[in-house]
């Protein structure tokens, strides 16, 4: 099993307004369909990881069990930036084979573990 973090807005959300108010998100179908699968086919460990601030956890741990989202952890206070450049990325936007990037990863993963 891998560590897979998904972030929240705008990509478990496909709109979420203004993301430091709480209310209006509405979910992307697929990511959420993706993360389900994930969790309950794969078994894999599933991160919510935000930079919202730790006064909304609770409002996303209730959207996350609406949708039917399980996660083992949810994580506060991402630092927010406009560019995150990470070896262990997968944007999920640009890049039509998303899903792909990550099985490659938990495969690289696993094969050093
Ligand atoms: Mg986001």
């Amino acid at each position: 099993m891998t560590v897979i973090a998904i972030d929240f807005d705008n990509t478990l959300t496909e709109d979420s307004g203004n993301p430091y108010k709480i209310g209006g998100e509405t979910p992307n179908e697929e990511m959420v369909e993706y993360a389900r699968w994930l969790k309950t086919e794969q078994n894999e460990v599933i991160i919510i990881w935000t930079a919202r601030p730790w006064s909304h956890a609770q409002h996303i741990a209730g959207l996350c069990t609406m949708w039917g989202v399980q996660y083992n952890g949810l994580m506060c206070g991402k630092g927010g930036a406009d560019c995150y450049i990470d070896d262990k990325a997968v944007n999920h936007t640009n890049d039509p084979d998303w899903q792909e990037g990550v099985t490659r990863l938990s495969d690289t993963y696993r094969s050093r573990h």
